[in-house]
């Protein structure tokens, strides 16, 4: 039995690991990916990561397993289908084995959410995709579409804008969300226009994405817009399904804990994107994590 599991090794998931290793408490990390990193592994470029400017998505996740597998984390690659809460036992049931911990921070993150139009999930592969920097490439001189206006769609109209001849922002709003230092980015791209006040209604091609449908809510028109490619961008969900009836969740089933990462749930803890919380940022996630480990330790020496 181990004192700490961790399940998800994300940001939150390798900080948390980092403080257990440091605390010198029998943990270990579980995830169903042996590639760690979540959602940051999608990131082409991550600037605001304190000391890490510039690095990208990619290059900051090796550095933070490595931090991780240098202060000896035991990590497990298992898909954890239940948890149960056993009291001072928790039981971890993976599809490879079962697990049991004193204590769990939970710290599986979150997923893209679907805009749920026609042809979205008939062309997902074949030119509708949900990370501009795993299938950007294909879309090299070819014109793409992405749809949203927080930080990852305005991120991925950058990134893109390098690689593609035109990229078109569709946003449903007449202002963006994302962060101010993006968005002086994005206006000076010549390469991308910003079509604002509109949603895509459908998504149109045969065996690959050939046109989308983009309704303008001010003027009340449809038009078509020809394009090879549509990356959609407009938020996220967490990934807390398996903890439903296990900790409190709200209506979007984000889970309810405070900065010290407490759950409903004794021994149980949520660190990052899966918490309830103002900012999803890596930085934050990475304190949950340090959070998480730290009320995980004082819940042990009273159990
Ligand atoms: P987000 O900030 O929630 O933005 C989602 C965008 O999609 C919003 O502009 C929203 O429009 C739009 N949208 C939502 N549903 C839509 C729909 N059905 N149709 C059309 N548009 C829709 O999500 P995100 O950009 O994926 O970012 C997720 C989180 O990760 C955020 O907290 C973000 O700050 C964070 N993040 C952090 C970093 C970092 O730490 N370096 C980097 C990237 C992202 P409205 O604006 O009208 O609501």
């Amino acid at each position: 039995m181990y004192d700490v599991l961790i399940l998800g090794a994300g940001p939150a998931g390798l900080g948390a690991a980092v403080y257990a290793a440091r605390a010198g408490i029998s943990f270990a990390v579980i995830d169903q990916s042996p590639i760690s990193g979540g959602q940051v592994l999608n990131t082409y470029e991550v600037d605001n990561y304190l000391g890490l400017m510039g690095e990208t998505g990619g290059g900051l996740s090796d550095k933070f397993r490595e931090h991780a597998d240098k202060l000896g984390t035991e990590f497990i690659t298992d898909e954890v289908k239940s948890v149960e809460d056993l009291g001072d036992k928790k039981a971890v049931h993976g599809y490879e084995r079962d697990y049991e911990a004193r204590a769990l921070i939970l710290a599986t993150g979150a997923t893209h959410s679907k805009l749920a139009i026609p042809g979205e999930d008939r062309l997902s592969g074949m030119g509708v995709s949900y990370c501009a920097t795993c299938d950007g490439a294909f879309f090299k001189n070819r014109v793409a579409a992405v749809v949203g206006g927080g930080d990852v769609a305005v991120e991925d109209a950058i990134f893109l804008s390098k690689l593609c001849r035109k990229v078109y922002l569709i946003h449903r709003r007449d202002t963006l969300r994302a962060v101010n230092s993006l968005q002086e980015q994005l206006f000076a791209k010549e390469n991308i226009e910003i079509i604002w006040d509109s949603e895509v209604t459908e998504i149109c091609g045969t065996n690959t994405v050939e046109k989308i449908m983009v309704y303008n809510k001010k003027n009340q028109q449809t038009s078509e817009l020809d394009v090879n490619g549509i990356f959609i961008a407009v938020g996220i969900v967490p990934n807390t399904e398996l903890f439903r009836g296990l900790v409190e969740m709200d209506e979007r089933g984000y889970i309810k804990a405070g900065e010290d990462c407490i759950t409903s749930g004794r021994g149980i803890y949520a660190a990052g994107d899966i918490r309830l919380k103002p900012m999803r940022q890596i930085i934050t996630a990475v304190a949950d994590g340090a959070n998480a480990v730290n009320a995980a330790q004082n819940h042990l020496l009273k159990i």
